[in-house]
């Protein structure tokens, strides 16, 4: 399981094995998108600004 963690504020968002899902951050309020392989995370946030 790997943890994906916001990158704009380090909010724990979600623990998972595989996903590819938009969610958006509980404390900033970012929405991030997170592709989660079996060994590699990848998570970009969707508004920069
Ligand atoms: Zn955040």
């Amino acid at each position: 399981m790997e943890e994906v963690r916001c990158k704009n504020c380090n909010q724990l968002l979600l623990k998972a094995e595989y996903c590819f899902v938009e969610i958006k951050c509980p404390r900033c309020k970012k929405t991030i998108i997170v592709k989660l392989k079996k060994d590699r995370v990848s998570n970009t946030t969707k508004n920069s600004e």
